[in-house]
């Protein structure tokens, strides 16, 4: 029995409509309607966090906390009525209460803070931390303008800003008597008391406030209810007094303007470091109030932080929390006047670091310039445990320049994050097998053979609650029927059980049948939204991502350009009907990346409209890549594209939405899609292409676009069409030139013409295997009986046992 049935519901939601917008069910607009739900849901699991939080303090558990820049949380609407286990109660009560139930659930917004993967995983673990009873709280910036909506227009994608707020709060909690205040700028002083103690002291400088709105994150199948802090910036003072009563108005709300700034957005950079001054604010503003508000609790609690480092764990998301280090030291010096081993003690037993990526673009850099005069402090205690680092190298390293130049902290005059975080956390992790790999050989390999015990491996995971159960009712259903019930839900192994039945005709048309159903379903939707009609009879093949040339989308448009020329060429070429469909944003300032939009888009175009593809090539760019589509389109997926240079891609977590719903993958060994290919084998995943230590080897030969280009014709002619471009007339002589030439870069730096005869077999032997209806649904039922190793239930389990040391529910 839930413990809330639907007329309970209906009553809550009715007092809330009362209380806070002052109306009657009749009078609610479908927003009162939301709002009043989501409230309803929130008063539930805020109660049952109290109780998780007194449970957390009698028993003085070890807590985690969890530091990210970005959570891309997406909808929780009906996320949160389903952890609660509400979910049939929560529609029947939308509908008898007169609203439709799918309907309202549209209407949330995507809570968007968070750019791609590294956001979305960590939203997925916040869900597994909880469900598996972990104490733990998430941190991140209350930003008022999410990841930019796109729009597409003429083939190019344009920017709106995201607004979320004024619906999305509806789930968020001010607790503004957990303020904190957190320093910027100035000077810092050194004062000694009349005992020669040592104290500093700022001179200048503002002060911003930092003010928690938490969300309340409900676990499946438990009370156990955990948060995510998010902080919102204000300055302490509203208006200048002085400067408003000398009618200067403008000037006297100027200050308030610039603490606010702080918050209003998120830097739409996926995978690339951007040292702009707000953003090393943003990371400061956060990492300070965290830190601050953790120690305060602390010392509440325990009365000391002498014990901080066995009753906490803080767990950073790449390396734009690495502040909290210096920070933590600054506390436990300054304020608690501890001597330098101590506190060092305690943050080095404290703080552990992900790493997300090798891209040498994407690894943070301060300069010191910026560090020193917004952050005076930290520099100074960043200066000294540089020096103190650098002395331990050398003597490690007999003084071999060139290693100790490599792993310093501060070099250059700039402050390198990743060394950092390497020198001062306890654990250092990576997020695949292969990633991890690539960290203790190359990026990392002098430290690891000086501490190979920090070096871990954790392989990344999501929540199949949301990304399978919540998603894919009917894959669910069938699942509940194969696999002993709702087991599956807390024990995602279960799945496994699902294989029995791969060579069960019925069992194999019934997945057959729940794919065909959720292609129309999809293409409902798209028609709706759009107008455009997707052809649900040919194969749905689809590249979901953030758009980056590593990534190699345009790899895609090279064999679909390809193909194309053969249509043309003989209108009676055989091969497997397809949908190609894309979905990616481009980082605003990324000109490439927005280049291969437009072309994705003139390809399309071009394609759509010639009679020779008709029902049998469809290339569509769905605008506006977010969560909420992708609950959309995984489930009607059936190949995924996941096609990265090797080497590149630290795991993907895309690749395991489509796996656990049942599309099949051509993609190469890179990132997690090396252990997905350990799980299904050769005769389930189509491979192609270079692998990682292969593309090293060819880059260090010395690697020749131009000889592909020169040597495969079909190639040539795919290359030199995009060159002239499409019907629209718009040529892409800038991209080839960068596949041919370099243009500044390295020719073909992610060596697409080298994998593209690779990647067309590939491709062929998909379209043949898809000839065989019950054949391609064994592979699906394979994939999807081995993909319970990808549920962040398992990767969260891992965090526990090898890093963090934690109990977890059995
Ligand atoms: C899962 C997800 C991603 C990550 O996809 P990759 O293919 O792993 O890069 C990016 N954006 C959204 C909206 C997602 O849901």
């Amino acid at each position: 029995m839930p413990e809330y049935t639907k007329k309970d519901l209906e009553e809550l939601i009715i007092g809330k409509l009362r209380r806070n917008f002052g109306r009657d069910v009749d009078e609610a607009t479908a927003i009162h309607m939301f709002k009043a739900c989501a409230m309803v849901l929130r008063d539930i699991m805020s109660a049952r966090q109290l109780k998780t939080e007194d449970k957390v303090q009698r028993t003085h558990a070890r807590q985690i906390h969890y530091l990210s820049l970005e959570f891309l949380m997406g909808r929780s609407l009906m996320k949160n009525a389903y952890n609660l286990g509400v979910l049939e109660e929560l529609k029947g009560a939308i509908e008898d209460l007169g609203f439709s139930a799918p309907d309202l659930f549209e209407i949330e917004p995507d809570a968007g803070l968070g750019n791609g993967g590294l956001g979305r995983l960590a939203a997925c673990y916040l869900d597994s931390m909880t469900t598996l009873e972990i104490p733990a709280t998430g941190y991140t910036i209350c930003y008022e303008l999410g990841i930019f909506k796109q729009k597409i227009i003429d083939g190019q994608q344009v920017e709106l800003a995201d607004n979320w707020l004024p619906v999305g709060d509806a789930w968020l909690i001010p607790k503004v008597d957990e303020t904190e205040k957190v320093h910027f700028g100035g000077r810092v002083k050194d004062v000694w008391d009349e005992n020669g103690g040592h104290r500093v002291a700022y001179e200048g400088g503002t002060d911003v406030l930092a003010i928690p709105r938490d969300m309340e994150i409900a676990g499946y199948g438990t009370e156990h209810t955990n948060v995510l802090r998010l902080w919102d910036a204000k300055s302490p003072d509203p208006v200048d007094m002085k400067l408003f009563s000398t009618g200067q108005y403008l000037k006297a709300v100027e200050q308030q303007a610039m603490a606010e700034v702080i918050a209003k957005v998120l830097y739409p950079e996926d995978n690339h470091y951007e040292g702009k001054s707000l953003r090393l604010k943003q990371q400061y503003f956060f990492v300070s109030a965290t830190v601050q508000s953790i120690c305060r609790k602390h010392k509440a609690e325990y009365g000391t932080l002498r014990n901080f480092h066995e009753k906490h764990v803080i767990q950073i998301n790449d390396t734009h929390p690495t502040l909290v280090i210096p920070e933590l030291m600054r506390i436990l010096l300054d304020q608690e006047g501890y001597g330098w081993d101590e506190a060092w003690h305690i943050v080095t037993h404290t703080v552990a670091y992900t790493n997300h990526t090798i891209l040498s673009e994407a690894l943070e850099r301060w300069p010191q310039q910026l560090i020193e005069t917004l952050l005076p402090r930290i520099w100074q205690l960043l200066i000294e445990i540089s020096n103190r680092y650098q002395a331990q190298l050398n003597e490690a390293f007999h003084g071999d320049q060139a290693k100790v130049r490599d792993m310093a902290v501060i070099w250059g005059g700039e402050v390198r994050m990743a060394n950092l975080c390497i020198c001062a956390c306890f654990a250092v992790n990576g997020v695949s097998a292969l990633h991890s790999e690539i960290l203790k050989k190359d990026v990392f390999h002098d430290a690891y053979t000086q501490n190979p015990g920090k070096f871990k491996n954790v392989t990344n995971g999501i929540d199949h609650r949301r990304w399978l159960s919540e998603i894919n009712p009917a894959l669910d259903a069938l699942i509940r029927e194969c696999c002993g019930g709702d087991d599956y839900l807390l024990r995602p192994d279960a799945v496994q059980k699902l294989e029995k039945y791969r060579d069960d005709p019925s069992a194999l048309k019934r997945l057959a049948d729940i794919k065909a159903e959720n292609k129309r379903a999809f293409a409902n939707y798209v028609a709706r939204e759009t107008g455009i009609i997707l052809n649900t009879d040919a194969m749905f093949d689809v590249q979901v991502k953030r758009l980056h040339e590593y990534k190699r989308q345009l790899l895609n448009v090279l064999h679909i350009t390809y193909l194309y020329q053969r249509l043309k060429a003989d209108p009676n070429f055989q091969f497997t009907p397809r949908v190609y469909l894309f979905g990616a944003k481009a980082a605003p300032g990324y000109a490439v990346a927005k280049q291969i939009i437009h072309l994705i888009n003139s390809l399309s175009a071009t394609i759509n409209a010639d009679p020779v593809c008709r029902d049998r090539l469809q290339v569509v760019f769905l605008e506006n890549y977010r969560v909420s589509l992708a609950e959309k389109l995984m489930p009607a997926s059936e190949l995924s594209e996941q096609i990265s240079t090797a080497g590149k891609e630290a795991s993907g977590t895309g690749n395991m939405k489509f796996m656990m719903n049942g599309a099949l993958t051509i993609g190469t060994l890179d990132g997690a899609n090396v252990e997905m290919h350990q799980q299904v084998g050769d005769e389930n995943i189509f491979l192609f292409g270079l692998k990682a230590d292969e593309v090293a080897e060819k880059k260090a030969r010395g690697y020749r676009s131009y000889e592909y280009y020169m040597q495969d014709a079909a190639l040539k002619a795919v290359i030199d069409q995009i060159a002239r471009g499409f019907d629209d007339g718009v040529a892409y002589t800038d991209l080839t030139n960068r596949l041919l030439f370099g243009n500044g870069a390295p020719a073909d730096e992610y060596m697409l013409l080298a994998d593209f005869a690779s990647y067309r077999d590939a491709q062929a032997r998909a379209g043949q295997a898809y000839l065989d209806p019950k054949d391609w649904s064994r592979m699906a039922l394979i994939n999807i009986a081995r993909s319970g190793i990808f549920a962040s239930d398992r990767s969260i389990r891992d965090y526990a046992r090898d890093i963090w040391h934690v109990p977890v529910k059995k």
